[in-house]
């Protein structure tokens, strides 16, 4: 047993919440699994460990989190291969991602050994929580918020780290019509794009909802500055394949989430012979290859739909069609490698799983 291990308090639950669940009929974000981990950070350290009954937590109304926004968060899921065992896809990636996030955020670091430690023991506690049906998965949530009684500004001192998940079904990602956004920014270069922080998220919704009002699922997030160059779709990172080269933003300039879906993407198709450009990627390059024909296929990448095809794409009120979703042989071989690798169901040639 290593050391957090043993320090994790453990208090479970009276009667398991999941007989009240039809899991051939999940209702997303409504029903959580029967327990949570919790660990919080005082005086300079992470300790007081517990996994515990989802339920009810208690801030002040001074939470810091509530009014400065120090808040930041993961999103993975769990998988069962044909055994019945719980894999985890690349959750090491995750623990590295939350810290890049906290930094930025100046919010203490989580120990990868704490992360991986308190995930690993509530996975296995609501182990039959993980759906086995095909397409269907644990969604986790990891998080950090600033629980400080504090009005001030100032980074707080008190932190609290918690995971709980929520059983998912199959996403059914519809192709999606989206928009070039050419307003609103997510990120600026010097910001937080780069951060998977939750006011990123609050200042997002505003212009997704103009968009949805007028039609469009998803926007194309562009830079702050020309709105010219194509930095990411919705929640999701963005893929071009255009002619014979996949083509993704670049994250240099940290104004872009860098998606783990996305570099696993990348991995694949490389993989598949396919020449991958990571660069700056302009609104009229796209335009321009949707108009000559060579633009083949669009689509997002995130843990939520892992692929979500893009129908059409409007620009300035120009509308271009992408093709149909059956002549779109990379994504959807991309697709259904991913789901394999993620289900056991081919060797893991990457060490990409993680085994429970
Ligand atoms: C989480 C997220 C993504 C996708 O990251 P994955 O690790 O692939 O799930 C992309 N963009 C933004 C803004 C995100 O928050």
């Amino acid at each position: 047993m290593t050391e957090v291990m043993s320090k994790i308090s453990i208090e479970k639950i009276s009667q398991s919440k999941i007989t009240e669940v039809d899991f051939s009929n999940i209702v997303f974000g409504k029903q959580f699994s029967d327990h949570m981990f919790v660990a919080d950070y005082k005086d300079g350290k992470w300790s007081d460990f517990k996994i515990l009954p989802f339920g009810k937590l208690e801030v002040s109304p001074a939470c810091a989190a509530l009014h400065y926004g120090q808040a930041v968060f993961e999103g993975m899921k769990a998988y069962k291969n044909d055994n019945n065992e719980v894999l985890l896809f690349r959750p090491f990636e995750n623990a590295k991602r939350l810290n890049i996030s906290a930094s930025r955020l100046c919010m203490p670091e989580i120990p990868e050994e704490i992360f991986m430690e308190g995930l690993s023991q509530l996975i296995k506690i609501d182990a039959d929580w993980v759906p086995n049906t095909k397409g269907s998965s644990l969604y986790i949530r990891p998080y950090m918020f600033a629980s400080e009684q504090l009005l001030g500004v100032r980074p707080a001192t008190e932190y609290k780290f918690i995971i709980f998940t929520a059983p998912v079904n199959s996403y059914y990602a519809e192709p999606v019509n989206v928009k070039v956004e050419t307003t609103y920014s997510r990120a600026t270069e010097g910001g937080v794009g780069y951060a998977k922080a939750a006011g990123n998220y609050a200042a997002a919704l505003y212009p997704a909802k103009l968009g949805q009002d007028a039609g469009y699922q998803q926007l194309i997030w562009t830079d702050s500055v020309s709105h010219e160059y194509i930095e990411e779709s919705g929640t999701m990172n963005i893929m071009f394949h255009i002619g014979d080269k996949l083509i993704t933003p670049n994250l240099d300039f940290k104004t872009t989430l860098a998606g783990i879906t996305r570099k696993s993407v990348i991995t694949l198709a490389k993989d598949l012979g396919v020449e991958v450009e990571e660069r700056k990627v302009s609104v009229t390059e796209i335009i321009k290859a949707a108009k000559e024909g060579s633009l083949k296929d669009v689509f997002g990448t995130g843990t939520a739909a892992t692929i979500a095809q893009v129908a059409s794409i409007t620009f300035n009120d120009e509308r271009f069609e992408l093709p149909k979703v059956e002549d779109r042989e990379l994504s959807n071989k991309i697709a259904s490698m991913l789901d394999d690798v993620k289900h056991g169901k081919v060797e893991d040639k990457y060490n990409w799983i993680y085994k429970i």
